[in-house]
């Protein structure tokens, strides 16, 4: 090979090496964890012992929950195949039948907010996560663990009330093995646009055993064991699942409720009327002073101007509001359902006010300049 190819293709190596590189550190990038976190990192503080007060009553379901577990009966679960749940029930509890395989709602769930009682066996048996572990798998991909970590150790972001592989509880607020302990669950479900884009994430928020252990949190992808997964698409909503570890752990009390999208304005409720060109010579003869209602000592508003709008400073609000016209003698304000419907006197001299906002009218009277 000449030295001039030699030279092209020693080129083509660097800058194939190079990109190569680049493309790893992207993949890097983005499947990191937490903020640098090793997945599991044994090194990652554990979080500090609480002692929790919270009870276990059942006693204040609401009446639109959704009962999973009665204690009576496996009706509202099924194995993940289909069949029959193989799991155990008896005397108002549900317990996991280790070795019959995890189980699943019949019904499918997205947005919830969802409360389960559970308690690790007693004696206790095992260490790390052989330890009265199962899980609480939203939508069957998002776990919730539920291990027994009453002065246990193992990873901190796979101890009870750990987003599993992601996320340690801010506190360990476990009770003794043996004894009944709350989860209550604040689950958004991911959103993906049409192409199955994530564009929010699923969100946590849990409170063990009346403790805040999880506070809002971005879940990273699929909760997994050594590492977590990307997102990938899926429906609205999906049945959840409870985890079989091989460890006979009891539930009781479990319910939920679905949760409500904030319905989001129509094409009705955006179409707004547009604001209307006014000079500044016009605008200015709605400037002065205005008080608010009739009452004696009523809280007086100054108006002054800016290029294409008024502005309206109330003695009780850190800004004034901006207001803009949007006839001759109406301003409406931008972000606000609310608006100004000023009045005029036969000579054209502007009198007063009518403001209009959310919960009813107000009138303005405009005191001489
Ligand atoms: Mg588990």
């Amino acid at each position: 090979m000449s030295p001039r190819f030699r030279h092209v293709g020693q080129f083509c190596l660097i800058a194939t090496t190079g990109l190569l590189a680049v493309l790893i550190a992207d993949e890097v990038h983005n499947t990191g964890t937490d903020r640098g976190w090793k997945q599991h990192d044994i090194h990652r503080p554990k979080p500090p012992v609480v002692e929790a007060s919270g009870g276990t009553s059942s006693s204040s379901i609401p009446k639109d929950a959704v009962v999973l577990v009665d204690g009576k009966s496996l009706d509202a679960w099924q194995s993940k195949s289909g069949g029959p749940a193989g799991w155990k029930v008896a005397d108002g509890v549900m317990e996991v039948t280790p070795g019959a395989g995890a189980i699943q709602t019949k019904g499918k769930f997205g947005d919830i907010q969802l409360h389960v009682e559970w308690a690790s066996p007693n004696p206790t048996n095992g260490t790390g996560q052989d330890r009265g572990n199962s899980g609480i798998f939203l939508m069957g991909k998002y776990e919730i663990q539920v291990l027994d970590s009453y002065r246990a150790e193992t990873y901190a972001d796979g101890q009870a009330g750990a987003i599993y592989g992601q996320y340690p509880p801010l506190f360990n607020a476990s009770r003794r093995p043996g004894e009944w302990q709350t989860y209550d669950i604040a689950f958004r479900r991911p959103r993906f646009d049409k192409a199955g884009k994530l564009i929010d994430p699923a969100r946590v928020t849990l409170i063990h055993n009346g403790i805040l252990v999880q506070n809002n949190e971005s879940l990273l992808g699929l909760t997994y064991w050594l590492k977590w997964s990307p997102y990938e698409a899926h429906e609205d909503a999906a049945p959840i699942e409870l985890q079989d570890h091989g460890h006979p752990v009891k539930f009781r009390n479990m319910w939920l409720r679905n949760l409500p999208e904030r319905p989001a304005p129509s094409a009705k409720d955006l179409k707004r009327p547009e604001a209307v060109a006014m000079s500044e010579h016009d605008l200015d003869r709605f400037l002065g002073q205005y008080v608010l209602g009739t009452k004696e000592n009523a809280p007086k508003v100054t108006v002054t101007r800016g290029r294409t709008h008024l502005l309206m400073k109330f003695p009780f609000l850190p800004q004034p509001l901006v207001i803009e016209p949007v006839s001759p003698l109406v301003f409406a304000l931008p972000q606000t359902d609310g608006e100004f419907r000023f009045q005029e006197d036969s000579q054209g001299r502007v009198t007063g006010a009518t403001f209009r906002i959310g919960d009813g009218e107000r009138s303005l009277m405009k005191l001489p300049r």
